[in-house]
């Protein structure tokens, strides 16, 4: 939807980005502040979030008000302390739990360690509790009448992956689990909460992982109806929606952003 100078679609809103350095988070940051709200920007790597930061200064010369801080998901002190950042600007309107990772030594049920298992519920299933945690507080704290939290799950929280990976997809499992929960818990408070479903991307957590093993690759590709990884302007297109009010009576869904790859049987020709 094309937007006019007086009518940004997030305008005056307070939103914040985990996992903000790359991929999803950063192409969402771009669109969140070209739609004017305040984006505190939020990443386990400062040095990646210092090359976003310029990055986006780059695409977007006088953004709304930009900032960035040092965060791990998994520790709740950190999540404390970002939410209450953002509480000195007004309290957070919009929360984007998407930080998250998928180690190279996840497995199936017998070679997965069990470090691997928890490193990676810590980030990627703690880290979405925390967030929706101190963001149901920011907002009450700030009595908003409506806010919107969107948790990155993944496809394979829906139809499994055939290349084992058990810990990341039971992590995936868990943050749908966890947001339609919320949800409904949240709905009469005017909090929505929704769940990104990408499907595989050209981003640096999935493409760094594959590598230029052409076997691994190619597990992949002939599932894609549109013969392609997805690109994470796309996902963050899905997310602006879900972050704004125009998406006001959505909630609780599984947001599925896939080409198409779920719904498919056979692969496509
Ligand atoms: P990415 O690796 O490009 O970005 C993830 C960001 O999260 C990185 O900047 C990283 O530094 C940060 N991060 C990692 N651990 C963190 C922690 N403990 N605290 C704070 N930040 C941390 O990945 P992406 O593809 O943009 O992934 C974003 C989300 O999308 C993830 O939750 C991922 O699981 C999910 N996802 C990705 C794909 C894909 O194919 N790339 C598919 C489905 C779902």
């Amino acid at each position: 939807m094309a937007s006019t100078k007086r009518g940004l679609r997030l305008e005056g809103k307070k939103a914040i980005i985990t996992g903000a350095a790359g991929g999803i988070g950063l192409e969402t940051t771009i669109l969140f502040a070209r739609e004017g709200a305040a984006v505190l920007m939020a990443d386990i790597s400062e040095p990646a979030l210092a090359t976003a930061l310029a990055k986006v200064h780059t695409i977007l010369p006088d953004p709304p008000r930009l900032e960035t801080i040092k965060c791990d998901v998994s520790k709740e002190s950190d999540v404390e302390a970002m939410v209450k950042h953002v509480d000195s600007w007004g309290g957070v309107d919009i929360m984007f739990n998407n930080a998250g990772i998928m180690h190279g030594d996840d497995a199936d049920a017998i070679d997965t360690p069990e470090k691997i298992w928890d490193l990676t519920h810590n980030i990627n299933v703690k880290g979405v509790w925390f967030g929706s945690k101190h963001a149901v507080l920011s907002m009450r704290r700030h009595e908003k009448k409506v806010g919107s939290i969107i948790n990155t799950a993944s496809v394979v929280a829906l139809v499994g992956s055939a290349t084992p990976q058990l810990a990341y997809t039971a992590s995936k499992g868990a943050v749908l689990a966890i947001t339609r929960e919320l949800a409904i818990v949240h709905a009469k408070e005017g909090f929505r909460f929704n769940a990104l479903c990408p499907a595989p991307l050209n981003t640096a957590l999935l493409q760094d992982w594959l590598g230029d093993d052409a076997a691994k690759r190619h597990r992949r590709e002939i599932h894609f109806p549109s013969g392609r990884f997805g690109e994470a302007i796309e996902q963050a297109q899905a997310v602006l929606f879900l972050a704004s009010d125009e998406s006001s009576f959505v909630n609780g869904t599984d947001f599925v952003v896939d080409g198409g790859l779920t719904r498919a049987y056979v692969t496509a020709q």
